[in-house]
């Protein structure tokens, strides 16, 4: 049996028919950017969150730096994110000419809230919470120090669609969530695609402006913006995707709870769970000592893995400006050498999941 890490045709396949049926819907309308799809698809996916505005936009690292600048941080200002993140995280900071300020994780994997506030200076602008492999930081923490600085709060939210904290969904904690929805991700669309969503409205304006050239008006461009708009194509078929989101995330959930309950290897480290936050499982990250050997042996039986991430951010070649040496986040760097993601995907099967079981418990 050969099983890939993830295998985005059977979600297709789960709702083929009204993913077909709206494609062709679409296609025949003639309206293909900015249309009914995407004013819809804001509606529903800001109330599926709990927030009072949703942008569609290209992608989610258009989200990221699109809520950096609406928010005016920039070249001087620095930004707090947890070191052990995809470095889209980190590029959103960078690309307005903002500096990323790293902090380790705990051992749920998301921001160590109680080494935040050691690393606020008078440049600290906002602190950028990443709700890694889609389980809710520890947000209560987070929120207090970001009142008590003045800070703004923007939340990575593109592995953590419906994941709450508290009973709150993630994203709506503080000024923007900003949000992927690359065709791996639990809310995926057949392209690229992302959203912000935000209470704030002025906040929502000025990011429907910066999406499309800096114009509210056709052919009046009152700043400079960018092209990233969310296709009408993209829209319909997330919109299909989002009518089914609690099943999709229950079953991904289901089979997190199977993987916890039934592997049991002294040599492979599961993941746990805060008791306040919610975990969607968009990865199931197990972690061994001996992570290579564990990941060839696995390959060895034609189950594929991914390691998110092999290289943390600040030991990228991208960011050697920024000039870290191996060693200045150490938890993150072992994190790197230690994890690994097993299948989960939506229509995995049981007979899958009992192969990836028994691969696991025998190694
Ligand atoms: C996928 C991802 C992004 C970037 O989203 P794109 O749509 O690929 O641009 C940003 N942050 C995190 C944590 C992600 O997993």
């Amino acid at each position: 049996m050969k099983i890939m890490p993830n295998r985005m045709d059977r979600g297709f396949y789960q709702y083929q028919e009204e993913f077909e049926e709206k494609a062709l819907k679409v296609l025949r309308s003639g309206w293909y950017v900015l249309g009914e799809e995407v004013s819809a698809f804001e509606e529903e996916f800001a109330a599926y969150t709990g927030a009072k505005f949703c942008v569609g936009l290209a992608s989610g690292l258009d989200a990221l730096w699109l809520a950096f600048r609406a928010l005016n941080i920039g070249l001087g200002d620095e930004v707090i994110v947890q070191a052990n993140t995809y470095i889209a995280s980190v590029m959103g900071i960078t690309i307005n000419g903002a500096l990323p300020v790293f902090v380790e994780p705990d051992e749920y994997y998301q921001i160590d809230a109680a080494k935040i506030e050691e690393k606020i200076t008078d440049r600290t602008k906002a602190v950028l919470v990443v709700h890694l492999y889609g389980q809710a930081a520890d947000m209560k923490p987070v929120v207090d120090l970001c009142r008590k600085y003045d800070l703004k709060l923007i939340e990575d939210c593109a592995q953590s669609h419906g994941a709450c904290y508290d009973g709150k969904m993630t994203g709506t904690f503080g000024d923007i969530g900003c949000f992927s929805f690359y065709p791996s991700k639990n809310l995926g669309a057949f392209g690229d695609g992302g959203a912000i969503v935000t209470d704030n409205e002025q906040i929502a304006a000025d990011i429907k402006v910066l999406r499309n050239y800096g114009s509210e008006k056709r052919y009046y461009n009152k700043i400079v913006g960018t092209n990233s708009r969310l296709d009408e194509l993209q829209a319909g078929l997330l919109r299909v995707r989002l009518s089914h989101m609690d099943e999709i995330t229950k079953e991904k959930q289901a089979i997190a709870a199977r993987y916890l309950r039934e592997l049991h290897n002294p040599k492979i480290e599961l993941p746990k769970k805060r008791e306040q936050a919610g975990h969607v499982y968009h990865q199931f990250v197990i972690r061994c000592k001996e992570r290579d050997e564990l990941q060839a042996y696995l390959n060895e039986k034609e189950i594929g893995t991914i390691i998110h991430y092999p290289i943390p951010p600040h030991l990228a070649e991208a960011y050697r400006y920024l000039g870290f040496l191996k060693g200045a986040f150490p938890i993150t760097e072992q994190l790197a050498e230690e994890v690994l993601s097993i299948p989960m995907y939506n229509g995995m099967t049981e007979e899958e999941q009992d192969f990836v079981i028994r691969a696991l418990n025998e190694f």
